[in-house]
C-alpha cells in the first residue's frame, strides 16, 4: 500500500500559514508501527512560542467581537472539509499514532468534526443571565477568556485538538496549541483546515516541542488559561505553574477505571465492553476500565468467551483496514507496559493470554488478560496505559463499589447488568467523571467529559465546555435615584 506523505510542509503553524525555524531541536517523527522515522519537526525556540502568542493576542481582539454565528458558520464549514477529507486524516492519524486504519477512519478525524460541529452549532447560544433586584435589575455577560494554550496527550492528536480548539474558538478566544512531541502532524492539519475554512489569522496556531515548550506557555503573562490533556504528574506540574499565575486550567488527566460486570449481565455484550475498554488503541485510551471487577458466578464464562474473542485480534500494518490492533505510540510507553508485565508476574498474577512484545518490528505488546490478582498489586493500582486488562472477581454490589473506590483517580466508571435500578444505584455512588451503564468508551460531544478527584479538573465537551472557556461579567443597572449617606 501506498504511504501517504508524513513530512508536513513546515514545523509550525502560526498566523494563517506554514512557518519553521530549524534553529529548534529536531523532533523525529516515528511510525509505530514499523519503529521508522518518516518525518521531522523542530521545537519551538523562543522566537516562535513569542510570535504565536503576540499573533494570537492580536486576532482575539476582533475574533472576541465577531458575531457568534460568523463564529459557528466557519467551525461548521471546518467540520464539513474534515469530513470531506476523512481518510486523508485519518491515514495521518494512523502514521502520527500507530492506531489501526480500521479505528481512525471512524473515530477520530469523525470525532473532531462532531466538536468543531457541536460548538459551531452553539456559538449563538452561549447566553448570559438576567435577575431583579426590585426595580433595578441586572443581567451576566460570558466573556472570552483571551489567549488559551491547548496542551495535547500522544494517543487522539485530532480529537484533542478539536476539542480543545472547537470550544476556545466558539466562545470568542484564540488558541496556541501545542501537541505532544511523540505526536505532532495532525494538529497542523486541522490548524490548515480551520484557516480554509475561515477562520481569521492568528485563532489557532499550533507549535511543535517537548514538555519545556509547553512550560513556556503556562508561564507566559499574555496566557489566561491552559488545558492540558495528559498524565497526572505533568497535570500537577501545570496546575502549580498555572497557580503562580493565577491562570485557569482544564485538567484531563489519567485513570485506572472500574468495570464492573454482574452475573445477570448480557455476557456478549459484558464481553464487547470490556475489549473495548481495554484493547480499543492498543489499550493507550485515558479512560479505559482496566480493572474489570468480574461478579464470581460469571468469571469462568467471562473469561472463557473473552479468550475465544481474543483470537479475533488481527495485528499486522496498520494501514491495511483488516488490521484491528495496532502497535503502541511510543518506545517508551512500551517499555513501561512490559515492566507492568513483568511485575506482575513477579507478584503472581496469572497470564490468561498474551503478556509479551510481539515479535515483529515496532512496538508491539499482546493483548493480555491477568487474573489471580489483589488490588494492591501495582498493575491493579497504577496506569499501565496499555493493552492489559487485569479482570478481578467480586461477591456483593457493598464490595465492589468500595473496591472501585479505592483509588486517587475519578476518571470514568463502567457496569453491565440487565437490573437497572441496581445500575443507577450504583452510579450515584461511584466517585468518577463519567459513567457507561452497558456501554463502555462513547464520548459524544454533547456529554460533559472529565475527571474526579486525581484525574482532572474542569469538564470538555458539552456546554461546560463553554463556560470553562468563559468567565462571567455581571452588570448591575440601577433604574432609580442614587442614596448616598451625605
Ligand atoms: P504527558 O503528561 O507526558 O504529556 C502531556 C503533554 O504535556 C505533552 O504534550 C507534553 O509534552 C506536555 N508537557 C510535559 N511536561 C510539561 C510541562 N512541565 N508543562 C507543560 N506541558 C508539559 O502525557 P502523555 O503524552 O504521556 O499522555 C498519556 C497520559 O495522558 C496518560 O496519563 C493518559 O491517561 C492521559 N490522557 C488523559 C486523557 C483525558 O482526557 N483525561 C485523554 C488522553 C490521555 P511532550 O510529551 O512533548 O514532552
Amino acid at each position: 500500500m501506498a504511504r501517504p506523505e508524513a513530512q508536513p510542509i513546515a514545523s509550525h503553524f502560526i498566523d494563517g500559514a506554514y512557518v519553521d525555524d530549524t534553529a529548534g531541536t529536531p523532533i523525529p517523527v516515528i511510525y509505530p508501527a514499523t519503529g521508522k522515522t518518516i518525518a521531522t519537526v523542530h521545537a519551538a525556540t523562543p522566537e516562535i512560542v513569542d510570535r504565536a502568542l503576540a499573533s494570537a493576542a492580536r486576532a482575539q481582539i476582533e475574533w472576541a467581537t465577531t458575531d457568534p454565528a460568523t463564529r459557528g458558520r466557519i467551525l461548521r464549514r471546518a467540520a464539513d472539509l474534515i469530513r470531506d477529507r476523512n481518510r486523508e486524516l485519518s491515514e495521518l492519524e494512523t502514521l502520527d499514532t500507530g492506531k489501526p486504519l480500521q479505528e481512525t477512519l471512524v473515530a477520530d478525524a469523525a470525532s473532531g468534526a462532531e466538536a468543531l460541529e457541536y460548538f459551531g452549532g452553539l456559538a449563538v447560544d452561549h447566553t448570559g443571565t438576567q435577575m431583579s433586584f426590585g426595580t433595578d435589575w441586572a443581567y451576566t455577560i460570558r466573556r472570552p477568556l483571551g489567549v488559551c494554550v491547548g496542551i495535547g496527550a500522544w494517543n487522539y492528536p485530532t480529537q484533542i485538538a478539536c476539542w480543545k480548539g472547537a470550544p476556545a474558538l466558539a466562545t470568542g478566544n484564540a488558541m496556541v496549541f501545542k501537541p505532544s512531541e511523540a505526536t505532532p502532524l495532525c494538529a497542523l492539519k486541522i490548524a490548515e483546515i480551520l484557516c480554509e475554512a475561515g477562520l481569521p489569522n492568528g485563532l489557532f496556531n499550533v507549535i511543535q516541542g517537548l514538555g519545556a515548550v509547553g512550560a513556556a506557555l503556562t508561564t507566559d503573562p499574555r496566557v489566561a488559561k491552559v488545558s492540558l490533556t495528559g498524565s497526572v504528574p505533568t497535570g500537577r506540574k501545570v496546575a502549580a505553574t498555572a497557580a503562580g499565575e493565577l491562570k485557569q486550567v482544564t485538567l484531563e488527566l489519567g485513570g485506572k477505571s472500574p468495570l464492573i460486570l454482574f452475573d445477570d449481565a448480557d455476557l456478549d455484550d459484558a464481553v464487547s465492553g470490556a475489549i473495548n475498554a481495554n484493547f480499543y488503541s492498543s489499550g493507550q485510551v485515558c479512560s479505559n476500565g482496566t480493572r474489570v471487577f468480574v461478579q464470581a458466578g460469571l468469571r469462568d464464562a467471562f473469561l472463557e468467551r473473552l479468550t475465544a474473542r481474543l483470537d479475533g485480534v488481527i495485528t499486522g500494518d496498520p494501514l491495511d483496514e483488516n488490521t484491528n490492533f495496532g502497535p503502541m505510540t511510543t518506545e517508551a510507553q512500551t517499555r513501561i507496559v512490559l515492566r507492568y508485565l513483568e511485575m506482575a508476574k513477579n507478584e503472581g498474577a496469572r497470564v490468561v493470554t498474551g503478556g509479551h512484545r510481539i515479535d515483529r518490528e515496532g512496538w508491539w505488546i499482546a493483548p493480555t488478560v491477568l487474573t489471580d490478582l489483589t488490588d494492591d498489586m501495582q498493575v491493579v493500582r497504577e496506569e499501565v496505559f496499555g493493552p492489559v486488562m487485569s479482570v478481578l472477581t467480586f461477591e456483593d454490589e457493598d464490595e465492589v463499589v468500595a473496591r472501585a473506590n479505592a483509588t486517587p483517580f475519578g476518571l470514568s466508571a463502567g457496569l453491565f447488568t440487565r437490573d437497572l435500578a441496581r445500575a443507577h444505584r450504583i452510579v450515584r455512588q461511584l466517585q468518577a467523571g463519567t459513567c457507561w451503564i452497558n456501554q463502555y468508551n462513547l464520548t459524544p460531544a454533547g456529554l460533559p467529559f472529565g475527571g474526579s478527584k486525581a484525574s482532572g479538573i474542569g469538564r470538555e465537551n458539552a456546554r461546560a465546555a463553554m463556560d470553562h472557556f468563559t468567565e462571567i461579567q455581571s452588570v448591575y443597572v440601577g433604574m432609580g435615584p442614587v442614596e448616598a449617606a451625605y
